[in-house]
């Protein structure tokens, strides 16, 4: 890990370079105590003051200073290990310092590293024993007195209690952060799910703006824009299956008269009846539009000429024979129907369309409530 921008070393380094302070300074005590009236010599005693009161300060500059601080620091520990090999053959193995060296070291390796920690830090000490026995020969007097005893106990017990409560603060830290972690995923989740709501609703939206762009508001059938995109596609459809398709121009005879005579709102009402009838009249397959005023246009896929004639017949007939506007007025109307098939009458849309409006004038000049055939090119 990097050590951070911000100038602040990272926390760990912080609290090792407090505990490792405090621990060493501890040591130095207890080897004061037990060695004041040993003859250890000048060397020794420089020693064990630049190990305890100066490295771990050193220790602390340096690895803040490194590019990886907590890589550093890890490695470190182990350093510690072997130190305190040396300075417990420097105080000549006192049971007790030895002891509370060995623990501090293993427990701190272990924190920091688990199982592996502890098989390193074995032999680091040993090895930081035998280097001072082979430089400076063995002396070991175990014994420590009883002062010096009560205070590694004291001064171990400590150390542990510390250990112990820096693990449980940074438990509880944790464990915080954890909780607000959940708590954020919880929100995220929630404004996610409404997220979620929203684009179905603005799909939907679309969708029926969509549908009523294409859409006669009157009479609910489609408009002649939508109309003219399809009819393009379905008749290259069957350009490309070699199909035929029958188109119907429909409309309705002396409407003006009934809008003259009835008024306006009966005008729409037989628009609305009517065009419920052509809807139920076509197949899955056709496509019933509101063409003008009083003006529809049916296009009917795979229908030959003698069909559309004989069904527009029916239709012409069944409308004919229907009251309109029933109950209120019972209004008799009629129909005249022109009708043009591809590609007998045009291969294009307009030439199809032109082709049946054609017709629909011819069924008009002939008296009307008729059904009139395109002629063929
Ligand atoms: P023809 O037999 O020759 O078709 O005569 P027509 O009276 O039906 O034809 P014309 O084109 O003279 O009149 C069509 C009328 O349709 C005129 C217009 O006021 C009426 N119209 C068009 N759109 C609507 C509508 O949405 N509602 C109503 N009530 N009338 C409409
Ligand atoms: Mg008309
Ligand atoms: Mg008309």
């Amino acid at each position: 890990m990097i050590q951070a921008a911000t100038g602040k070393s990272p926390w760990l380094l912080r609290v090792h370079h407090r505990l490792r302070s405090l621990s060493f300074a501890m040591l130095f005590v207890a080897a004061v105590l037990h060695g004041y009236d040993k003859e250890l010599g000048a060397g020794v005693w420089g020693f064990l003051v630049l190990l305890f009161l100066v490295y771990p300060h050193w220790q602390y500059w340096r690895a803040s200073r490194s590019r990886d601080a907590i890589q550093a620091e890890l490695q470190s520990l182990l350093f510690d290990s072997l130190l305190l090999g040396m300075a417990a053959a420097a105080l000549h193995f006192s049971l007790w310092i030895s002891f509370s060296a060995a623990v501090g070291t293993l427990v701190n390796n272990a924190a920091n590293k688990g199982w592996r920690g502890v098989l390193q830090t074995i032999p680091a000490c040993a090895l930081g024993a035998l280097a001072w026995v082979a430089l400076f020969g063995l002396h070991f007097s175990p014994h420590t007195g009883a002062v010096a005893t009560a205070f590694c106990m004291a001064a171990l017990t400590m150390y542990l209690l510390i250990m112990n409560n820096i693990g449980f603060v940074r438990n509880q830290q944790l464990r915080r952060v954890r909780h607000q972690l959940q708590e954020r995923e919880a929100a995220l989740l929630e404004v996610n799910t409404r997220l979620l709501g929203n684009l179905r609703e603005i799909d939907g939206l679309q969708n029926q703006l969509r549908e009523q762009a294409n859409r006669d508001p009157l009479t609910g059938l489609y408009n002649r824009r939508y109309l003219s995109s399809t009819l393009e596609r379905e008749l290259s459809r069957c350009k490309r299956e070699g199909q035929v398709l029958s188109l119907w121009l429909i409309d309705i005879d002396h409407f003006k008269a009934i809008n003259d005579v009835h008024g306006h709102q009966v005008g729409d009402a037989v628009l609305v009846q009517l065009a419920r009838m052509l809807a139920a009249f076509a197949r899955a397959e056709d496509v019933v539009c509101r063409f003008g005023g009083e003006e529809f246009l049916i296009t009917m896929p795979t229908m030959p000429l003698q069909a559309a004639i004989e069904r527009a017949e029916q239709l012409r007939s069944q409308v004919a024979q229907s009251p309109f506007v029933s109950g209120a007025l019972d209004l008799k109307i009629s129909i005249s129907i022109g009708v043009s098939v591809y590609p007998m009458h045009g291969l294009l849309v307009d030439g199809l369309i032109g082709a049946a409006d054609s017709a629909l004038y011819r069924a008009k000049a002939a008296g009307r409530n008729q059904v009139f055939s395109a002629v063929s090119m």
